[in-house]
C-alpha cells in the first residue's frame, strides 16, 4: 500500500541577512519585496542590532528521488 501524499508542494525561499554590525548571518523565511543587498529591519540574534542586508536568497527544494525510468 502507498500512502495518499499530497502532490501540492511550494517551495519555501529563504532569505539569508548579514547583520550590518557583527556579520552575524541569520535566514528566516523569504517576504515579499525582498532582494539582495537591500537593508531590512530584522533583530539580529547576537548583538541586537536591528539592520541587516540580504545577502542571498535561496529556495529550499525538496526534491523527492524517483526510482522510474521511461
Ligand atoms: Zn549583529
Amino acid at each position: 500500500m502507498i500512502p495518499g501524499k499530497h502532490a501540492e508542494k511550494v517551495p519555501t525561499p529563504l532569505t539569508h541577512m548579514k547583520c550590518l554590525k557583527c556579520g552575524t548571518i541569520n535566514s528566516r523565511p523569504f517576504k515579499e519585496g525582498d532582494y539582495v543587498f537591500k537593508e531590512v529591519e530584522e533583530k539580529c540574534p547576537k548583538c541586537g542590532h536591528n539592520r541587516m542586508r540580504i545577502i542571498g536568497i535561496y529556495v529550499k527544494e525538496e526534491k523527492e528521488k524517483k526510482s522510474k525510468l521511461f
